[in-house]
């Protein structure tokens, strides 16, 4: 009798118990996301043996469940090395940013395009600019008292004339504005107003995450604390600020004030800068940031969690060893890219 009580009250917890358990989890657990992360597969300075260092900048940025090629270096058949030493799979991609019109971002298109003929292509819009463009023909003056044969389009122009680029059969989608591309990865637009690159159109790739934006940038032209302002209005907290900051020429006060103002001002989280970022700019920012710098040479891989590290084992170091920094300085004297 009594281990049939006991039998009876053995199941009714049981039934309970496993009842409980329906209710709180009442469908089975879903697949963990991808890992987010960032792999450099540009850049002037690195440890890989395995890949070929050299001015200019592309990451492959895999996050909130998207491959997306952050330019594409100077060179397409250096990229295409790269790329493959770091077994990256440029076929599979949602899409490419093209964050502004110079050749160390732009070159490499070639192989990628070689490689996923019909990825799109995000790339700055700017008039006549090499991506291609389109103006309203409103836009020049018309004098009728002229002879047909004296007008332009004998007078008749077509209501937006277009405007050719050097890559014609690429998916390429001009943007204008700063622009939310999917849900929660924007496109910020700005223009320099700097000397040497004013006008210049540049894109910045911002991606809302849970824990902050984490925003990935080319060169900066247009100054990145104006970068940073525009991706703080998407969400106040940066998690992750990657690529190029472009102080590589810049003298000590101002490379001073922009560490302050991005590790008091905006708060960054974790800060992975690169090429145009420039030598003295990388020992500021080790100095401000402390461990929350993170060494991202050609061949890094860093996690992009709530506490970003380095994923490849090559990655332990966070600064440039001596030979890192001298290839670094003949890349830089050998560049253009200095204004
Ligand atoms: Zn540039
Ligand atoms: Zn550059």
């Amino acid at each position: 009798m009594a281990t049939t009580r006991l039998f009876s009250l053995t199941l009714a917890i049981g039934s309970i118990w496993l009842s409980g358990c329906a209710t709180t989890h009442p469908t089975p657990a879903t697949a963990a996301p991808p890992p987010a992360r960032i792999t450099v597969l540009y850049d002037a300075f690195g440890k890989d043996a395995a890949m070929t260092k050299d001015w200019g900048y592309a990451a492959l940025v895999e996050i909130n469940g998207k491959r997306i090629l952050f330019d594409t270096g100077d060179n397409a058949a250096v990229l295409a090395e790269n790329v493959k030493a770091k077994g990256v799979d440029l076929g599979k991609l949602d899409f490419v940013v093209l964050s502004h019109r110079h050749s160390d971002h732009v070159s490499g298109l070639s192989y990628v395009l070689s490689v996923n003929p019909h990825v799109k292509i995000y790339a700055p819009k700017e008039p006549f600019g090499m991506f291609g463009s389109d103006l309203p023909s409103t836009f020049y003056r018309k004098d009728d008292s002229l002879p047909a044969d004296m007008r332009y389009y004998n007078g008749a122009p077509p209501e937006t004339m277009k405007f050719g680029t050097v890559f014609p059969r690429a998916d390429i989608q001009l943007v204008d504005k700063t622009t939310e591309v999917t849900p929660g990865i924007t496109l910020i637009a700005l223009i320099s107003d700097a000397p040497g690159t004013r006008e210049l159109k540049e894109l910045s790739l911002a991606i809302d995450t849970p824990n902050g934006v984490v925003l990935v940038v080319g060169c900066s032209h247009p100054g990145i604390e104006a970068i940073v302002a525009e991706a703080v209005k998407i969400n106040p907290h940066i998690h992750f600020l990657a690529g190029g900051l472009h102080l590589v020429t810049a003298q000590d006060p101002v490379i001073a004030k922009v560490a302050n103002v991005l590790h008091d001002t905006y708060k960054v989280d974790f800060i992975a800068p690169g090429h145009c970022t420039g030598e003295p700019t990388f020992a500021a920012l080790q100095k401000a940031f402390g461990d929350r710098y993170l060494y991202a040479g050609l061949g890094n891989t860093l996690s992009i969690d709530a506490n970003p590290h380095a994923a490849s084992s090559e990655g332990g170091a966070r600064v440039l060893d001596d030979g890192d920094s001298r290839s670094y300085r003949t890349l830089v004297a050998q560049s253009g890219d200095l204004y």
